[in-house]
């Protein structure tokens, strides 16, 4: 089949490129006219693991395409998707300008029938604004069929995701959408996993509940581990208690910094603020976004606490920055606000992250110290905070912390050690909702 895909950021580049895989002809459109440059000289502008051999094969086999001509793109494709960025407006709500712009724009250049494809995370009632957009600018007798297609994949694990997803949602009530919309999705629902069809607004709606329960799980399991700390229980423990039972399930219940990321606190305040549009008062959803707020520097409070509130040039090494492992996405990310605060109680910071280094770097300069491995920005910090849980800090030379580290201090916002070692080991080692060692 022909599809263009409009915005090539983390999720347009996925699809893309994984749509080109089972042999649709796909050209991608950006309008930042460097990033479809790097495409298209074969270097992708994001780290997302098992993207790179995708990624080359289709663009050699003449699958693949960039371009930020939106006429070209336009002309070729049957199926046009969006997965252009929803930032939020200042009132929390989705800002729906970059896809009501480019809709006007598609909507001068169709010459024929399309499919026009949401897949960014848009609020209730998109399909119809959008509807309306082309409605009121096609030419005379040329009709689009606007469905929602919302997208689940998760950064670091988005190839898989695409390519074997759990369930396809499609919200659309045309019939032609949804016949083309099932042949382009068949190949990845193979196994068995469903498509579910329902119409525009249950579809819009579906993503914003799974982003919401989502980061509701995390800041239940957050109190949960605040709790622990202080009636001496530990949330490991609890986890693993509360985990085995199926209606709870095992995943998403790990405690942490809070929830960041481009995608759930921007989904869970556009939620509140539909919600509220609609009358509702979204109680849930309001706490969740208070404590998680509070859980972003749950880090820091611990460290002015052992420091008697006094961090004024102290050094801290930081591992991890992305919002969590395999991605250099840092939208959001809790590390940005713990660095943030300890540079403002006049602390000095050196960090390290496998992947986010250059876009922390563009964010904040020559303001912290960027080391080139994990051990390198120990040398000589105060303590060390655990803000990201790649692989690799789970199991790092012990011994060799200990000579680099001013003092053997870790503050860890991953539970990535045990406790029995640490205690062995002589650190003072103080995690999220488990026994301080001391
Ligand atoms: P992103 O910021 O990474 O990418 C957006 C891209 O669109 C950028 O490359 C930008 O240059 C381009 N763009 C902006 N205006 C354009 C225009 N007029 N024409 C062509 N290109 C344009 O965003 P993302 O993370 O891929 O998210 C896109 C949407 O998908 C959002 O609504 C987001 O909520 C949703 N979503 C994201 C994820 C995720 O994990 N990132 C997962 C599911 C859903």
């Amino acid at each position: 089949m022909k599809i263009a895909v409009i915005g090539t950021g983390y999720v347009g580049l996925v699809t893309g490129t994984c749509l080109s895989e089972t042999g649709n002809s796909v050209i991608c459109v950006d309008i930042d006219p460097d990033k479809v440059q790097k495409m298209k000289s074969g270097i992708i502008p994001i780290y997302e693991p098992g993207l790179d051999v995708l990624f080359h094969r289709n663009i050699k086999q003449d699958r693949l395409h960039f371009t930020t001509d939106l006429a070209e793109a336009v002309k070729h494709a049957e199926i046009i998707f969006l997965a252009l960025p929803t930032p939020p407006g200042g009132d929390g709500a989705a800002d729906l300008s970059y896809i009501l712009s480019a809709s006007l724009e598609i909507a001068k250049l169709v010459k024929e029938y399309k499919v026009i494809v949401n897949k960014s995370t848009v609020p209730v009632g998109t399909a119809d604004k959008v509807s309306a957009v082309f409605k009121e600018n096609l030419a005379p007798g040329i009709t689009v069929d606007v469905v929602s297609n919302p997208e689940f994949l998760r950064e670091g694990v988005a190839v898989e995701d695409f390519m074997k997803p759990d369930r396809v949602v499609i919200g659309t009530r045309s019939e032609t959408a949804k016949r083309l919309m099932t042949e382009l999705y068949a190949p990845y629902v193979r196994q068995g996993n469903p498509i579910i069809y329902m119409d525009e607004r249950s579809s819009e709606l579906t993503k914003y509940a799974a982003n919401s329960f989502l980061a509701t799980k995390i800041t239940f399991m957050n109190e949960i581990a605040n709790l622990c700390e202080l009636v001496g229980a530990d949330v490991d423990a609890v986890r693993r208690g509360i985990g085995s039972d199926d209606r709870i399930g095992r995943r998403f219940l790990f405690p942490g910094v809070g929830y960041g990321g481009s995608c759930f606190p921007k989904d869970v305040q556009a939620l509140v603020k539909s919600a509220s549009d609609a009358a509702y008062d979204f109680k849930i959803l309001k706490s969740v976004i208070s404590v998680n707020e509070k859980q972003k520097v749950v880090l820091v409070n611990k460290v002015k606490k052992y420091f008697n509130g006094n961090i004024k040039d102290k050094s801290f090494a930081i591992w991890g920055l992305a919002f969590k492992p395999e991605t250099d996405d840092i939208r959001e990310a809790p590390s940005l606000y713990i660095i943030n605060e300890l540079l403002e109680l006049g602390a000095k910071v050196s960090v390290y992250d496998p992947e986010a280094m250059g876009n922390v770097k563009a964010l904040l300069g020559d303001r912290i110290d960027y080391s080139i491995d994990p051990y390198e920005a120990l040398n000589g910090a105060d303590a060390l905070l655990i803000v990201t849980e790649w692989s690799a800090f789970r199991n790092p030379d012990f011994e060799k912390m200990k000579a680099l580290l001013k003092a053997n201090v870790i503050f860890d916002g991953r539970n990535l050690f045990d406790i029995e070692k640490m205690t062995d080991l002589g650190f003072y080692y103080n995690s999220i909702g488990r026994k301080l060692v001391n």
